[in-house]
């Protein structure tokens, strides 16, 4: 999609098995199950969408998928096909990773950050090798260190390696990357994670990645049971709909198996749903 002089492309990088509880936390199965049937293992297949924003001087990618340095026992857990990954899904639009100047991780979780490093020659390196990476201060520290509810989630060999080779760039609670592109600190998911906010005269857009991972996450209790402070969770998400619904933006979800790209509507005092538009 187009918002003035920037172009917004949702990259359909993968799709992946998670566990269902996991996903809606306090919501019972029996009503979560409606909305995304879970398998046999009570695994929901989700989508993985990085986002592309291409302005007049910047190729900005926010967030790079599960990656290609997955091992094979890795692959069969989240229930990834082969092949399908950030860079096959930059190449499907002509882009190649050498075009990238700007890389934001919204967090260091293996989903997001996964594809940010590749392997060359048994050494791993920067995926996009003419990149600046920009992680929140407080996620590197998280990443370094993992809690032991999220230390699943992460890889350090996703991350470390960028700051071995001298790309990292740790950001505070809002950074402007030029023509109305802006990360902004959410926490929630986790402390340090970010969301991507572009604001043009012709519509805003935003990219909440795993604030809101999906439609069926609009309401309040509807909050992932990973989420490590979900009490923040719901007074932010439920800031960002208000605000979407009142001023027409755009949502980007990263996580909706379903479709990505759409506005909000608000059906009740304080209960919006989502209404996709053409991508
Ligand atoms: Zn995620």
């Amino acid at each position: 999609m187009r918002l003035g002089d920037i172009t917004l492309t949702v990259l359909d990088a993968e799709t992946f098995l998670y566990d269902g509880g996991a996903m809606f936390g306090v919501v019972p199965r029996v009503i979560w199950g409606r909305l995304l049937e879970p398998d046999e293992q009570n695994r929901i297949r989700l989508a993985v969408r990085p986002l592309l924003i291409t302005t007049p001087d910047s190729k900005i990618l926010v967030d790079t998928g599960f990656g290609t340095r997955l091992s094979k026992k890795e692959h069969k857990i989240f229930g990834l096909g082969e092949g399908n990954n950030v860079e096959s899904a930059l190449a499907a639009v002509g882009v190649g990773p050498e075009e990238i100047d700007t890389v934001v991780l919204t967090h260091l979780h293996i989903d997001h950050a996964g594809g940010a490093t590749r392997n060359e020659g048994g050494k791993v390196v920067p995926a996009f090798q003419n990149a600046r990476y920009l992680v929140h201060e407080l996620e590197w520290e998280d990443g370094l260190e993992p809690d032991v509810i999220s230390a699943a989630a992460y890889r350090r060999d996703d991350y470390v390696p960028l700051m071995d080779a001298g790309v990292l760039e740790l950001i505070g609670d809002e950074r402007d990357l030029g023509h109305g592109v802006t990360t902004v600190l959410t926490g929630g998911h986790c402390r340090g994670h970010v969301m991507v906010v572009v604001e043009t005269l012709s519509g805003t857009a935003v990219y909440p990645a795993d604030l809101i991972p999906s439609r069926h996450h609009f309401r309040g209790a509807y909050v992932a049971g990973v989420d490590l402070f979900p009490l923040d969770v719901v007074e932010q998400k439920m800031q960002l709909l208000e605000a979407a619904a009142r001023g027409g933006w755009t949502l980007i979800l990263d996580h909706d198996p379903d479709g990505a790209v759409g506005c909000v509507v608000e059906v009740e005092n304080g209960r919006y749903r989502f209404e996709e538009l053409p991508d």
